[in-house]
Formats: structure tokens, sequence, C-alpha cells
């Protein structure tokens, strides 16, 4: 049985000053702030963007949060989320013009539901500091079902390309709304015809309040076995589990293989490949 927790992901544990996780060799999480124009009832920090009092990291904090990566020359990646960065432009664009300097930094991601959610929100000084970035910019877009993108979306998504940002995308499996290999379907398929590559559809996390939002897991695994035979590799994101406890995103094996030596193809027959 599922144990639902306020932070099933333990996030709080890895936190080594405010606003930053250091959870992963090499790569850390700097959560911006927790304003977010929506609030999602499965949100894995539900505890932090849920909260009337709302914050994002003053300049004391961020300055602490770029010396502690000047200082750690092992990380090499920051992840920036929230809440949704975007919602504070100026905190951001002060967080990447600085990091922007730091040799050690290397691959910089954005987290975002903006482009989805309030795409008319998204600041173009934003756009501004994006078009004269000396560093890769990649901004995942969190994106659940196709028809959530609009044309504003399709306009945003369009803007953040021409500014030379690579897109991809994680979704979340959501009972009663995406749980079917058809909307899954269009979903990824609309998602790579913009330029966004799928990159991870996870298993919702079991974060009190999502209890209604858990699909059953052998239809999760049912669904994304069928997925892979209809669509490109380059549609398919990975599927995982963001375990419990701070363990890091499983992914889970799909259907195909009935032991090590026999596998079931794309039409279904058992296919015997021996010793
Ligand atoms: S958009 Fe993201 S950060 Fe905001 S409430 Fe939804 S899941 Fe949480």
């Amino acid at each position: 049985m599922t144990n639902f927790l306020n932070d099933p992901l333990m996030e709080e544990q890895f936190a080594k000053i405010k606003g930053l996780i250091y959870k992963y060799p090499k790569r850390v999480l700097v959560e911006l702030n927790n304003i977010c124009p929506i609030y999602c009832e499965f949100c894995t920090r539900k505890r932090k963007t849920f909260l009337k009092k709302k914050w994002q990291l003053n300049k004391k904090e961020l300055k602490d949060i770029l010396i502690f990566l000047g200082e750690n020359k092992e990380i090499r990646e920051v992840v920036i989320s929230g809440g949704d960065p975007l919602m504070s432009p100026k905190e951001l664009i002060f967080l990447l013009k600085k990091m922007e300097r730091l040799e050690n930094i290397k691959v910089i991601r954005i987290h975002t539901r903006m482009p989805i959610t309030a795409p008319e929100k998204i600041s173009n000084d934003i756009f501004d500091f994006l078009n004269d970035c000396k560093k890769n910019i990649y901004l995942s877009i969190h994106c659940n079902l196709a028809q959530e993108i609009s044309d504003e979306s399709v306009e945003v998504l369009k803007r953040f390309r021409r500014a030379g940002v690579i897109l991809y995308s994680q979704s979340v499996f959501l009972k009663g709304i995406n749980d079917s290999v058809e909307e899954l379907e269009k979903l990824f398929e609309k998602l790579l015809e913009l330029g966004v590559r799928p990159y991870y559809i996870y298993r919702c996390d079991p974060v009190i309040g999502a209890e209604k939002f858990v699909v059953p897991f052998e239809k999760e695994k049912e669904i994304m076995t069928e997925l892979r035979k209809r669509i490109s590799g380059l549609a398919y994101p990975t599927y995982v589990i963001d375990a419990p406890m701070g363990c890091g995103k499983i992914p889970v094996p799909l259907n195909f293989w009935k032991n090590d030596k026999s596998f079931f193809d794309f039409n279904n027959k058992l296919i015997e490949i021996g010793e």
C-alpha cells in the first residue's frame, strides 16, 4: 500500500542552503520561488506551492547559491525550478547571468509549465536575455494533454526555439485525464511536431491529495508498451517512477521481454533468441 506524503521525494533532506537541493552527483536543483500561475492538485511541491505566503529568493540568497556553485567545482548541471521560475523573471535573469560566467556550470535547465498554463505572462526580458545567452539553455515543459497546448503556447514555444533554447517535455500519468494510448499518442506526437522532445513521463508522485490521480501500475505499463509500437522513438519519453524516499528516477521495464531469451515483437509474436 502506497504511503502518501507531504514530501514524497524527501527533497528537504537534501537541502544544503535555502533554495538549493543537492541530491544527485554533479547536478543541483534550485527552487527559485513558490509562485505558480496555477495550482495542480498532484504537484510534488504542493507543501510549498499551496502556501498562502509567496516568496522568491532574494539577492542575498541568490548570491549564496552562486558562491556554493562556484566553490563546488564538481557541479556541472543546474536545474532551476519552483513553483515556476518564469514567474520571477528578475531573479531568474540575475541567476542566469551570473551562472553564465561560472566555468564549471556546463548545463542549465529551466523547469516550467508556463508555456502551457500562462504563455502570455512570460516576460519579454527573458527572451531578450536568452537571445544573447552564451550557454545552452534547456527548457523542460510540463504538459500532460495535447488539448492543453493553445495557439498562444505554440507561439511562445516558437519564440523559445528562435532564441536558441533546447526544448523537452515532462508529463505525469493522470487517472481519467491522459491514461490512454490515444491521449498520450496525441500528446507526444504534438510535442515532437512543435520541436519539443518528449523526455520523461512519470508515475504520479504519492503526494497527499493526489490519490485520485494515480493510475494502476499495470495499466501504465500496458499503455507505454502499446505506445512504443505506435510512435517513433523520438516521440517516445522514458517512463519512470520518481522513487519515494529520494531514490531517484527509476525506469519502468515494459512488457516486451518474457524472459532473457524471448520477447514479444511489435505484432505480439513471441520471438526466441536462444543462448
Ligand atoms: S505547474 Fe508545476 S509547480 Fe505549479 S502547481 Fe503545477 S506541478 Fe506544481
